[in-house]
Formats: structure tokens, C-alpha cells, sequence
């Protein structure tokens, strides 16, 4: 239903420039009226449009776009930023000592022309106050309070009293050690690129197999959250143009495709069957470009069995990453529920 109201409203919305287009036509002064010639194009370049105008799709049509606000443990603040910044100069916030995202333009309609944050609080935060640093140019820092509000963690996580058997070697100790930092490593990094501000396209078109979120516990004690969402399908695309900026096989993720977008915003693409040849580390790549085929590659913790254990049916494993922490990939879909 959303799906369709939006779409109604993005037609009427060009329906609107067009006849906006057309009436003020006959209202330039003599010297820039369109000439012959030029209606033509023009009348040429409106059927066009109308002719594609089914095909459109609602990213096009909302072009600007931030991640649905949730600011609870593994969700995204989206912060107004002090119109006193100014708007030239790009500022440079801090959460938990990790550079934030930031991006100048309206948010909203009510609001007006200022910088907006993007704050991933991770998983792991107390519910309460926490602070979102501001380096101003005179050198003094100025602080936002950011209020984090109470978890409300599915409940599909799994308790489990029975101690897997960690049955690990230790190469493979050394691999899951080894991968963590990769990751960790290159999800911190910085590159202050102007991102793609199109609404992300979902990677697979396939529905929600398992939840951001989902804990594992062993009596009582936290072994293990998912930090992205499970997703059928055949094909991985990638959401927006970014650049490659990793791919391995790691232990857990299998073929695993990392994906940075700009000032810390990552996607992380696990399980992968095979990569597209035309992926390389380093290289550009655009949105809705093929990364790779789904698959089962990789291993996962069966609660209570198996540190090891097969994955046994193909899906994608989906991480969104900002300022060096998962958060849920759902807020940035906007068809996601
Ligand atoms: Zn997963």
C-alpha cells in the first residue's frame, strides 16, 4: 500500500513540473520565448519522459534520502546539527571517539539549510545520554547530547545451557582473529567522499530471513548478536555507488565483498557462491552493479553444537556499518518494515 501511494505521489509530483513547464512557457518575455524549434525538442523530451514515466522507480523520485531514525542500541541517530555551524565548511563530529557522518542539506520540510548527522550507536550502548563531540574551527569542541532510548531486541534469540564444544583449530582461532581486525580495521577508515544520497536499493529483492539483532545466549551470558540482517535471493547488487574496499573469504562470512560508500558509511555483502569478475578491491562500483552470487560459503555458531557449523541454506548476510559500528540494515530500506 505504501509502495503505491508513494508512487501516485511522485507522478502527480512530475505532473506538476510538466504543467509548471508548459504554462510559464507562455509567459517569458518576447526575447527568450521558445522557438519553433526548441517546442519541438521540448515536446519531444515530455513525451519521452511520459513514455518512461512507468518505468521509473521511486528512488529516482526521491532522490535525497536519510536511514529511518531508531536511536536505540544498534540503530542510527539522524541529529539536526547547530544552524551556527554555518554551511560551508564540513564539520567534523565525533561519537565515541569514531568520526560521524554528515551530510548539508534540508532534512526536512520545517527544517532549513544545516548539517545533519547520521550516529550508528552500537549494539553493546546503555540506554541514557550520550555525547556527540563538534570540533569547532575556533578549536573549542561543543558537545550535543544524543538520548538513547531502551532496547526492544526481537525475541528470536536462542538460550541456550549446553556449552558448545569449541571445536576450533587453532588456525581457525587465528583466521577468526585475523578477519575480526580486517573489518574492524577497514570499517573505521575514513574517506570523507560525498556519498550517493539515493535511497539505497535493497541487494536481493528477497525477503528477511533472520533479523538484525538475534542473540545467542549462554546461560544467561551474551555469546553472540547478529550484526546484519539474512536475506533470500539469487544475486547481490550493491544499494549505492561506492568503491570495493575488500574481498575475502573469511571463516564466519565465507566470500565476503565490503563496500565503502563514504565518511563511514560500509555495506558488507557474506555467503557469497562466487564474486562477478569485473569486482576488484580498490575499483569503483555503482548502484544496482551485480557483486556476486548467493550462496553458502562461510561457517556460523549453532548454539549449544557447533562453533563450525555448515550453513546450510543460501543466503546473503547483509552488514551496514556507520562511524565503525553495525547497525540495522532495515533502517536504510525503505520499503523495510
Ligand atoms: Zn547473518
Amino acid at each position: 500500500m505504501r509502495r503505491q501511494t508513494k508512487n501516485r505521489r511522485s507522478v502527480f509530483g512530475l505532473n506538476n513540473i510538466f504543467n509548471g513547464t508548459a504554462a510559464s512557457g507562455s509567459c517569458l518575455p518576447p526575447r527568450i520565448r521558445l522557438t519553433t524549434r526548441l517546442k519541438s525538442t521540448c515536446c519531444l523530451i515530455l513525451l519521452s519522459l511520459g513514455l518512461t514515466l512507468s518505468t521509473f522507480s521511486r528512488a529516482e523520485t526521491n532522490p535525497q534520502y536519510d536511514p529511518k531514525p531508531d536511536p536505540m542500541p544498534g540503530g542510527v541517530a539522524v541529529i539536526e546539527l547547530p544552524v551556527s555551524l554555518g554551511t560551508e565548511e564540513e564539520p567534523v563530529v565525533y561519537f565515541q571517539g569514531k568520526r560521524v557522518f554528515v551530510m548539508n542539506r534540508p532534512y526536512n520540510k520545517k527544517s532549513d539549510n544545516r548539517w545533519i548527522a547520521w550516529v550508528g550507536i552500537p549494539l553493546s550502548a546503555k540506554p541514557g545520554k550520550m555525547p556527540l563531540v563538534i570540533e569547532q574551527p575556533n578549536g573549542r569542541s561543543r558537545e550535543i547530547m544524543i538520548n538513547v532510548l531502551p532496547p526492544q531486541h526481537n525475541d528470536n534469540y536462542v538460550v541456550t545451557r549446553k556449552a558448545a564444544q569449541k571445536n576450533l583449530t587453532s588456525q581457525q582461532e587465528q583466521q577468526i582473529a585475523q578477519d575480526d581486525e580486517t573489518l574492524k580495521r577497514l570499517i573505521n577508515r575514513w574517506n570523507g567522499k560525498a556519498p550517493d544520497t539515493r535511497t539505497f536499493l535493497h541487494p536481493t529483492r528477497g525477503s528477511q530471513l533472520r533479523d538484525f539483532g538475534d542473540r545467542v545466549f549462554l546461560n544467561g551470558e551474551l555469546l553472540d548478536s547478529h550484526n546484519g540482517i539474512d536475506l533470500s535471493g539469487q544475486r547481490a547488487a550493491s544499494p549505492a555507488d561506492g568503491t570495493v574496499v575488500m574481498i575475502r573469504d573469511l571463516f564466519y562470512g565465507g566470500k565476503t565483498v565490503l563496500i565503502d560508500h563514504g565518511r563511514g558509511l560500509f555495506t558488507q555483502y557474506s555467503h557469497l557462491a562466487g564474486i562477478n569478475f569485473r569486482i576488484r578491491e580498490g575499483q569503483r562500483i555503482r548502484r544496482g552493479e551485480e557483486i556476486g552470487k548467493i550462496g553458502i560459503s562461510g561457517h556460523h555458531i549453532e548454539a549449544g553444537k557447533d562453533y563450525a557449523a555448515e550453513i546450510k541454506r543460501a543466503h546473503l548476510h547483509w552488514g551496514v556499518t556507520l562511524n565503525g559500528v553495525y547497525v540495522n540494515p532495515k533502517l536504510f530500506l525503505v520499503d523495510a518494515e
